[in-house]
């Protein structure tokens, strides 16, 4: 009933002032206007001009919200992440407008340092470690595509025994095309979306058997179009497979750091935005190195959640670090 009543005063004060509840709420609450401001409401019913005190509507209809929590009024949170998305980062610019990111080069030192020891689980069971290294070159190709096909949202070393049961079972196209789906499933699973997975293993076997005489495309255009395979697997694969190096592979691990380290320009809301972006300004020498670089920092130290950066060199000049003050906080494990 109280429900009732409330919606007809709000439709009768709207149409008889004409005024945004909320605007009038906000302004009133920043005394930008006296709380005796008044407004006249016409009752449809008896005709008769009701006074009321706007203040007093607007605090009735557009009530500050509370936190169920406490009950208190919510204060507004500050989002430093999300700041950047329409805000150039503050990058230097040479003399020929070329945008490079502040201190780049030492950054890159200094992860290439904490990566010395290569022992996160991307240094020996990554999508490079997964082929047979004895198979004939169409083959151990045809094992590097299917790994990386096999990688997207899993765990290397998931992956990594996938590809072992799969290399067991004898991973050609030919086979593996000639393998029940069910059989498939079991030797990929617990994979990420390993049934999906089982039908483009299946339809890139048929593909590479009926145009490719069973090897794999040898360009970024023709491995894209594979079913199942983006650019990132298109990039990474291009360089392990043919030792070539037609773009960065940005997954996950480098899209996060990037935008943590500003290495783009402006906040990249994809892993292909900051993929076009790293392009346009890291030395091209640098391409091939930089996925595995990363990915192993974001296993080990720069993580999706609670980055360990009160354990890392670069927290004195990490501008998420700076913003988000971690390196006051101790890391949890
Ligand atoms: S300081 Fe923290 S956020 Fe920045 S690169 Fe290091 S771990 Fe990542």
């Amino acid at each position: 009933m109280f429900k009732i009543l409330i919606n007809n005063l709000r439709k009768k004060i709207v149409k008889s002032s004409k005024m945004s509840l909320s605007k009038e709420t906000r302004s009133l609450r920043s005394n930008k206007k006296e709380p005796n401001d008044e407004i006249k409401i016409k009752d449809e019913d008896s005709k008769e001009e009701i006074v009321v005190s706007k203040y007093f509507v607007a605090e009735i209809l557009e009530p500050q919200k509370k936190s169920k929590k406490t009950g208190k009024k919510r204060k507004s949170i500050e989002i430093k992440y999300e700041e950047n998305q329409s805000v150039e980062n503050a990058g230097q610019e040479k003399e020929n407008n070329e945008w490079f990111p502040k201190n780049w080069k030492e950054t890159w030192e200094l992860i290439k340092e904490m990566r010395k020891d290569a022992t996160a689980p991307v240094d020996d069971k990554g999508c490079h470690k997964c082929s047979d290294p004895k198979a004939d070159p169409p083959t151990f190709r045809y094992q590097t595509l299917t790994s990386l096909m096999l990688s997207s949202q899993t765990k290397d070393q998931v992956n990594h025994a996938a590809m072992q049961r799969l290399k067991d079972h004898g991973c050609t196209p030919q086979n593996l095309l000639a393998t029940s789906d069910e059989v498939l499933g079991k030797l990929i699973y617990p994979v990420s979306f390993w049934k999906r997975k089982v039908q483009y293993i299946k339809k890139v076997a048929k593909i590479l058997i009926d145009s490719y005489g069973g090897d794999i495309p040898n360009n970024i255009e023709e491995l894209c179009a594979l079913p199942g395979v983006g650019p990132k697997m298109g990039h990474l694969c291009m360089q392990v497979a043919w030792n070539k190096v037609t773009g960065i592979g940005v997954d996950v691990h480098v899209h996060r750091i990037c935008n943590r380290l500003e290495w783009v320009k402006k906040y990249a809301k994809t892993p292909e935005e900051s993929r076009k972006q790293l392009e346009s300004w890291l030395p091209k020498e640098l391409w091939m190195e930089i996925n595995h670089l990363l990915v192993g920092f974001g296993q080990e130290i720069c993580l999706p959640q609670r980055p360990k950066c009160d354990q890392c060199l670069n927290n004195k000049l990490c501008p998420f670090a700076k913003s988000n003050n971690n390196t006051n906080k101790k890391s949890k494990k």
